[in-house]
């Protein structure tokens, strides 16, 4: 096998520029999440993320973390989330506007607000993915659903 390495950097920064960060090659996954705990942490209407192996990310700057997000300690943007073996980034916090990124599913969309429609070719889920760990309510400590591998056969809710 001679396969060609995907080297392609992506560069993300905080609102006030104290944490930066870097990201080798493709995303293993793009999603968006409609549920109350994207709403409340990031303030808008839904949360928009990457996710990559933690061995190709590269962070500097001091984040501090409550529940399961992490943010800028000085200008409090939601940045980064470091956990397990992956680094769930924030589309918005990378400094190219707009991103190559397109998400491949879309998590509680019965929230999804009503100006909103589904992403066409984007999975639709009523709740999160189905995981190992299981469902479970937004809100529970330590909920890290959203960014779990996902496993085969994982159930497509009706849209
Ligand atoms: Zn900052
Ligand atoms: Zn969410």
């Amino acid at each position: 096998m001679n396969d060609r390495i995907d080297e392609t950097v992506r560069f993300g920064s905080c609102y006030c520029r104290a944490v930066t960060f870097r990201v080798t090659g493709q995303p293993l996954r793009v999603g968006i999440c409609h549920c109350a705990d994207c709403r409340k942490t990031s303030g808008s209407a839904f949360s928009a993320y990457a996710v990559w192996p933690i061995s190709v990310f590269e962070q500097t700057g001091q984040t501090s973390t409550y529940g399961n997000r992490s943010f800028c300690v000085t200008c409090g943007s939601r940045v980064t989330w470091v956990h397990d073996d992956e680094a769930e980034v924030m589309i918005g916090s990378l400094d190219v506007v707009p991103t190559d990124l397109t998400p491949e599913y879309e998590l509680w969309v019965g929230r999804r607000e009503n100006w909103l429609h589904a992403l066409p070719e984007a999975r639709q889920f009523d709740h999160d993915r189905e995981t190992e760990r299981g469902l479970s309510e937004p809100g529970a400590p330590g909920r890290t659903v959203e960014t779990d591998v996902p496993r085969p056969g994982e159930l497509l809710p009706p849209v």
